[in-house]
């Protein structure tokens, strides 16, 4: 009942020539997909992208937004501007955000209300490390983000999670899918605690070293519904056959 859901992640890497040309052999590789698609470029490139995804079933998202609706924020963008450029998703609280950008639980709550009050679906990104995961916390790693940044949101509807191991990120490391899986299941447990009426409903998405290789084995777990995929989307044919599988 969980439509699959996958959503490329650009990260800082992109040009207008190979944006191009990675759009179009990704569109021409694509074929009958169950999966929603999502491609989050940076947002020099949304404008460019939104042209070249015009006439295709593919949406287009935003790897970030701010917290603030607008004004003096040099640098900023807001989830209003992202929606004017023909956004409808955002991510919101990627690791490399918390890491590189000090950004806490309660910043990733305020960005989350404000996409949503922009009327775009906002994909809320968790993990653990792996000094995290070595010591036993993973588990309350993750709860903490997801009640710090869940808590205040009136329902859990309009909303995407992604799970991501900060250990898997473009490391190569993948969880395996057991691992995956179980955390999945814990985070569908935490969420229900908070929304049960939307909580079987909501799409858990793994993300970390996600490849063509092993996407149909992790989507084969009951509780992931969809991918995050950095790396392997800035490559054509192994992000069609990621979408394919899911
Ligand atoms: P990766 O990145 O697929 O390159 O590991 C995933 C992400 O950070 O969203």
């Amino acid at each position: 009942m969980r439509q699959p859901l996958v959503i490329a992640n650009w990260k800082m890497h992109g040009k207008r020539a190979f944006n191009q040309a990675l759009v179009e052999a990704f569109l021409g590789l694509l074929e009958e997909h169950r999966a929603e698609c999502v491609l989050c470029p940076p947002f020099a490139y949304l404008g460019q992208l939104a042209e070249l995804l015009r006439s295709s079933d593919v949406m287009l998202g935003g790897q970030d937004c701010s917290h603030i609706a607008e004004g003096a924020y040099t640098g900023e963008v807001s989830a209003e501007m992202l929606d004017d450029c023909g956004c409808q998703w955002v991510i919101v609280g990627h690791s490399e955000r918390r890491q590189y950008h000090q950004e806490s639980d309660a910043l990733v709550a305020a960005k989350l209300s404000m996409a949503q009050r922009a009327g775009l679906t906002p994909v809320l990104c968790v993990g653990e490390t792996q000094e995290q995961r070595e010591t036993g916390e993973a588990q309350d790693v993750v709860k903490a983000q997801l009640l710090g940044a869940l808590g205040d949101l009136p329902d859990l509807q309009g909303l995407a999670i992604a799970y991501e191991p900060v250990w898997a990120i473009g490391t190569g490391l993948t969880a395996s899918p057991e691992q995956a899986q179980d955390m999945h299941a814990f985070i569908r447990d935490v969420v229900t605690g908070l929304d049960a009426t939307h909580a079987s409903g909501l799409r858990l998405l793994y993300g970390g070293s996600v490849k063509a290789g092993n996407a149909a084995e992790l989507f084969a777990q009951a509780d992931i519904d969809g991918a995050l995929v950095g790396g392997a989307s800035l490559d054509a044919e192994a992000f069609a056959a990621i979408v394919c599988a899911a």
